[in-house]
């Protein structure tokens, strides 16, 4: 199936809202397994309306607006979807009864133009809204249809969700079914050249790479006839890739670095400590945001001076003078000063140069150690992470952290 997004609403044309509609609902019928090939933007004008429609349609079948639905003058959307599939508004009686029931319920007088709402096509197939009061609806015509949906993004995704979504399943022969792999260690080209062989001769299952900020992602698709099909092809597609890039796959199933890493520690009862400078507390903040985290998490240093590094952690001032802040002997000190307070099984540390200045020729910007010591396991690394911006630097840093926990843990560096 062939399809265009429409957005309906001269706010979008002024730039004074971000077209957060199209860019949500690309991604769902992408999902779904429904080509979209085109975004078109439309002000709250009848003729250019129709006239977008009637484009659109010269090689889509399927046309979904949001926008223009509500109470108000300005919004026609529903006008312009019945004239161009031949049809004209009616009142339907069970949305209005409706309409008259939202507003009794929220204790609001419903005004003469909200009546305006429960005038909808003849052959329209309703999709009520449980967010707010217009109604969204499909309509079609000859193998073509319009689906109308509400500018408010709430009630949109929620409609989508609720409504649409099952009646393009409905719709569509064939049943889409995809896991989504997240690789980190391996560049969105490197996991496509490693996967060319299938990538060139794709049919079914389809795989696809994308690249996400620091990491690389890949989606294996398949569209069969059944789900027991589908799923059954995108795992024996997912066992082969598995042999080529299993060691960077940190995930089968779209989750985040610091989600998978944060369950490992609390499924395998793994006391955690850490200790940061570059990074500043990124670290803790983020394996705090992991619900039920505090069974092992105990504590976190932040070591930004020299000073803290030796009073909190013991790091020797010798090392410090020797070495520098920046350097492996520090980072393998600073963990170790964790171990010895904390006593905690997992202990990591961090010290880099994040940025943009404080670079130079032997310690260029984007330096970093890192170093973990899980139970009698130690491993310290250096890291020359690609200068970015000292955000994507930061952020970068504790995907390497993640991933040093997640290879000792699964015992596999
Ligand atoms: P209402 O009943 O609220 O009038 P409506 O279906 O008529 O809803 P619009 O009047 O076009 O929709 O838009 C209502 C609001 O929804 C806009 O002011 C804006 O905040 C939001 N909105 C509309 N279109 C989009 C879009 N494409 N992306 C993000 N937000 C949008
Ligand atoms: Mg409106």
């Amino acid at each position: 199936m062939k399809s265009a997004i429409l957005s309906v609403g001269t706010e979008l044309l002024f730039g004074q809202i971000t077209n957060t509609n199209s860019v949500f609902l690309s991604q769902q019928l992408n999902y779904l397994g429904v080509d979209v090939m085109y975004h078109y933007t439309v002000g709250d004008n009848p003729k250019r309306l129709a006239e977008m429609m009637r484009q659109a349609f010269t090689d889509c079948d399927l046309i979904i607006t949001t926008g223009g639905l509500g109470p108000t003058q300005d919004d026609l959307t529903k006008e312009i979807a019945a004239e161009v599939l031949h049809d004209e508004l009616v009142l339907h009686e069970d949305t209005l009864n409706e309409l008259e029931d939202y507003f009794k319920r929220i204790n609001r007088i419903m005004t003469e133009n909200n009546k305006k709402q429960a005038y909808l096509p003849s052959r329209a197939i309703m999709f009520d809204n449980d967010a707010g009061t217009a109604p969204g609806f499909a309509l079609e015509e000859n193998g073509k249809t319009i689906i109308c949906l509400p500018g408010p993004p709430r009630e949109m995704t929620r409609m989508f969700e609720r409504k649409v979504k099952p009646y393009l399943e409905e719709k569509s022969e064939s049943i889409i079914y995809y896991q989504m792999l997240r690789t980190f260690g391996i560049g969105e080209s490197m996991l496509e050249t490693e996967l060319q062989h299938w990538i060139d001769g794709q049919t079914d299952p389809t795989l696809a790479t994308y690249a996400k900020e620091g990491e690389a992602c890949l989606r294996i698709t398949s569209k069969r006839g059944t789900m027991a099909e589908a799923k059954a092809a995108v795992e024996d597609m997912i066992g082969k890739v598995s042999q080529k890039i299993g060691q960077y796959v940190y995930s089968y199933n779209d989750e985040e670095y610091y989600q998978v890493v944060g369950k490992k520690l609390i499924d395998q009862k793994i006391s955690t400590s850490s200790a940061e400078s570059c990074t500043g507390g990124l670290f803790a903040q983020t394996m705090t945001e992991v619900p039920g985290i505090s069974s092992v998490y105990d504590r976190g240093f932040i070591t930004y001076s020299n000073q803290a590094k030796m009073e909190e952690l013991g790091v020797k001032a010798e090392t410090l003078e020797k070495y520098g802040a920046v350097s492996e002997e520090t980072a393998i000190e600073m963990a170790e000063g964790v171990k010895k307070v904390t006593g905690s099984r997992l202990c990591i540390s961090v010290t880099g140069i994040a940025g943009p200045d404080g670079g130079t020729e032997e310690k260029p910007v984007g330096l970093v150690y890192i170093c973990a010591i899980l139970d009698d396991q130690r491993i310290s690394k250096e890291y020359k992470i690609r200068n970015v911006s000292r955000k994507w630097n930061r952020n970068y840093t504790v995907l390497c952290m993640l991933d040093m926990i997640n290879h000792l843990i699964d015992k596999r560096q």
